[in-house]
């Protein structure tokens, strides 16, 4: 069981194009339906932090810097 988040969402700059999404290689992005953001827009949400790799690609494609990426801890192993 892990508490680590790898990444951070600035979900108010997000103009939910979708770039991020088809770019993830784990499919671990998605628009939040259920969310509106400030600019009126569903922004995106990580689906499942466990399977994300902090690959960094997501934070290349947006082109409205929404993501900021951490490596994962080593220890962290589950
Ligand atoms: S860092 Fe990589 S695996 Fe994680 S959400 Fe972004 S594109 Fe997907
Ligand atoms: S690429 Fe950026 S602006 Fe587009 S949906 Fe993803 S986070 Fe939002």
């Amino acid at each position: 069981m892990t508490h680590f988040v790898p990444l951070d969402i600035a979900t108010d700059r997000c103009k939910g194009c979708e770039l991020c999404i088809g770019a993830c290689p784990h499919h671990v992005l998605a628009l939040d339906e259920s969310v509106v953001n400030a600019l009126g827009y569903h922004p995106v949400t990580l689906t499942d932090p466990d399977e994300c790799t902090s690959c960094v690609i997501c934070a290349r494609v947006c082109p409205d810097t929404v993501f900021t990426v951490y490596a994962r801890p080593k220890a962290d192993v589950s």
